[in-house]
C-alpha cells in the first residue's frame, strides 16, 4: 500500500508540505508495509490537503481518500494503512465530483510521483513514443492525430492534424515544436496543475510532435510565475534525457529531439504565439501579423508547431490507443475530454476532466456541487478575458467548441469563473477590461487607447456615474476594438463586456444616470 500526498501548489499553499513530513515520521521505516510518496493534483483543492491510501498502480476511485488534512492526523492516518479508516477526514470517492469524471490527460494526476521517471514509465509513460518510433512513420503518426479529431486546447480549437500536416509538409530542414504553457488567464490554472502532476506527459507529447513533423529542438514557454511547474519540469526533462528519450540519437532511428525550457516574465500577450515566439528570440514580446504564420514562418523564420500543454498531454494517450478510440469520445465536432479550472463561488473548486459534450449544468451543479451559502447562481465566466459569460438560462448547453460560441462565449483554454446573486456584472466587466488594458502591449493603437476608454467608460457606469451616451459608446467602442485591433487580445478584449451586456443590460442600465 502507498499513503499519496498532493503535493501540486494548490495544496502545499494549504499545509500538505508539513503533512508529507508528519506522515514520513510516522510511517517510521513502514515495516515494509506502506510508503508514503507526493503525488500531483488530485482535483478537488477545496479540500486540500489531500491524502489517499491506496494500492499501487490503483486509481483515485479504489483509493481510501481523506480530505483536509494535518499533520496532526499523520498517527490516525498510518493506523488505517492496514486498519480502518479515519472517518472524520474521509472524502468520499464515489461523489459525483470524482465519479462523473472522465480522465485522459489527468490519467496520472494524484496517481504518480511527478518526480519519478520509473512512475511515470509503469503507468505506460513512453509508450506512445517508443510505438512511434518504432512501429510507425512520420505520416501514420499524422493520420493518427488527425482521426482523432484533436483540437487545441489552448483556446481556438484549430484541429491538430491539420496544423502538424502543414508543417510537417514544408520543406525539410530547421523546424521547430513550441509547447506554450504560458497560462494567464485569471482563475485558469489547467496547465499549471498538469506540469506539476505529469511533467513527461508533455515532454512525451512534443517528442512525438517533433517525429511527426520532422524537427530537432523543441521549446516549452512557461511563465517564471509557475515555479513548481518550472522545477518539475527541469527534474522530467534531466531525467528524459539520462533515460535517453531526449537529447540523444535513439538507437536505429535518425531521430534526435532536444527540449529548453524558457521562462517567461509575466505579460499575458506573451501567450499569442507571434509575441511568444519574438519572446524566445530574445525580443520584446510583441504580436506581429499573420500571414505568414508560424508553421510557415515561426521562430527565426523557420516552420515551427505551437500547441499548448493539454494538447501536447493528450497526443501520447492518441498514438498509444489509436485515434479512433480518442474520437469515440466527445461530441461530432469536439473530439475528447476537457480539462476545466473550476473557480469563484462553486462549492468544489478545483481541477477537472469530462468528456465534450457534457452540460455546463452537469458541471456547476453536480461536479460543482452547485454554489455555496445558499445563493443562486447567476453567470459562469469561460475563456478568461476573451470569453463571456453564461446565465442560469443556458446552463443546459453541451461544452463544446461551437456551442459556447453560439452563446457569444468561447472554450479558451479552460478557466471556469462561477458568479452567485451577489456579483454585480458590470463590476465583471470592468475586471476583465482593466486586466486586458493593462496587459496591453501597446503596438497598435485601437487596442491600447480603446481598453484604456473603454475601462474609462465601465468605470464611470459602474460607479453611477455613467450616462445613455456613455452606454452607446462603449459599445460603439467595442465594435471598433474587435475589429481593428492587431491580435487575439485586442480582438476579444470587448467580449465580456458584449456578454454582460447581451444578458445582463438592464444592470448597465440600472447604474446609468437619469437625464436632467
Ligand atoms: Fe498589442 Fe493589443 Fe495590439 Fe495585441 S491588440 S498587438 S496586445 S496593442
Amino acid at each position: 500500500r502507498e499513503v499519496r500526498v498532493c503535493m501540486a501548489a494548490s495544496c502545499q499553499s494549504s499545509g500538505s508540505l508539513a503533512v508529507m513530513d508528519a506522515l514520513k515520521d510516522a510511517c517510521g521505516d513502514g515495516n515494509g508495509t506502506c510508503h508514503v510518496k507526493g503525488v500531483g493534483c488530485m482535483g478537488l483543492c477545496s479540500a486540500g490537503p489531500l491524502v489517499a491510501v491506496a494500492d499501487k498502480d490503483c486509481g483515485l476511485d479504489a483509493s481510501l481518500l481523506y480530505r483536509d488534512v494535518t499533520p496532526n492526523d499523520a498517527p490516525d492516518i498510518m493506523g488505517s494503512v492496514c486498519g480502518a479508516p479515519v472517518e472524520r477526514l474521509r472524502c468520499p470517492t464515489d461523489q459525483p465530483f470524482f465519479a462523473r469524471q472522465h480522465k485522459i490527460v489527468l490519467e496520472n494526476s494524484g496517481i504518480i510521483d511527478p518526480d519519478s521517471f520509473k512512475n511515470y514509465v509503469a503507468a505506460g509513460g513512453y509508450a506512445g513514443m517508443v510505438r512511434a518510433l518504432s512501429e510507425m512513420t512520420p505520416a501514420d503518426v499524422l493520420r493518427e492525430v488527425t482521426t482523432s479529431g484533436l483540437r487545441g486546447r489552448g483556446g481556438g480549437g484549430y484541429p491538430t492534424g491539420l496544423k502538424w500536416s502543414t508543417v510537417a509538409k514544408m520543406p525539410a530542414g530547421q523546424k521547430y515544436v513550441i509547447c506554450n504553457a504560458d497560462e494567464g488567464d485569471p482563475g485558469a490554472f489547467m496547465d499549471r496543475a498538469v506540469l506539476e502532476s505529469d511533467p513527461h506527459r508533455v515532454l512525451e507529447g512534443m517528442a512525438i510532435a517533433a517525429y511527426a513533423i520532422g524537427a530537432n529542438k523543441g521549446y516549452i514557454y512557461v511563465r517564471a510565475e509557475y515555479p513548481l511547474a518550472v522545477e518539475r519540469l527541469q527534474t522530467a526533462l534531466r531525467k528524459a534525457k539520462r533515460a535517453g528519450f531526449l537529447g540523444n540519437k535513439i538507437a536505429d532511428t535518425q531521430f534526435n529531439f532536444e527540449i529548453e525550457i524558457r521562462l517567461g516574465a509575466g505579460a499575458f500577450v506573451c501567450g499569442e504565439e507571434t509575441a511568444l515566439m519574438a519572446s524566445i528570440e530574445g525580443l520584446r514580446g510583441q504580436p506581429r501579423p499573420r500571414p505568414p504564420y508560424p508553421a510557415e514562418s515561426g521562430l527565426w523564420g523557420c516552420p515551427t508547431l505551437i500547441n499548448n500543454v493539454e494538447t501536447f498531454a493528450n497526443i501520447a494517450p492518441i498514438v498509444r490507443e489509436g485515434g479512433d478510440w480518442f474520437a469515440s469520445i466527445g461530441t461530432e465536432r469536439s473530439k475528447g475530454t476537457k480539462v476545466f479550472a473550476l473557480a469563484g463561488k462553486i462549492h468544489n473548486t478545483g481541477l477537472i476532466e469530462v468528456p465534450m459534450g457534457t452540460k455546463l449544468r452537469d458541471i456547476i451543479e453536480i461536479i460543482g456541487g452547485g454554489i455555496p451559502d445558499d445563493k443562486s447562481f447567476k453567470a459562469v465566466q469561460t475563456g478568461g478575458p476573451s470569453g463571456g459569460c453564461i446565465p442560469d438560462r443556458h446552463l443546459d448547453i453541451p461544452v463544446d467548441y461551437d456551442s459556447l460560441k453560439t452563446l457569444g462565449t468561447m472554450m479558451g483554454s479552460g478557466g471556469m469563473i462561477v458568479m452567485d446573486e451577489t456579483s454585480c456584472m458590470v463590476d465583471v466587466a470592468r475586471y476583465f477590461m482593466e486586466f486586458c488594458m493593462t496587459e496591453s502591449c501597446g503596438k497598435c493603437i485601437p487596442c491600447r487607447t480603446g481598453t484604456w476608454q473603454m475601462h474609462s467608460l465601465l468605470d464611470r457606469i459602474a460607479k453611477s456615474q455613467g450616462t445613455q451616451a456613455d452606454l452607446a459608446l462603449l459599445e460603439e467602442l467595442c465594435e471598433v476594438v474587435q475589429a481593428t485591433s492587431l491580435c487575439g487580445l485586442g480582438q476579444t478584449a470587448p467580449n465580456p463586456v458584449l456578454s454582460t451586456l447581451r444578458y445582463f443590460r438592464d444592470e448597465y442600465e440600472e447604474k446609468l444616470q437619469l437625464p436632467t
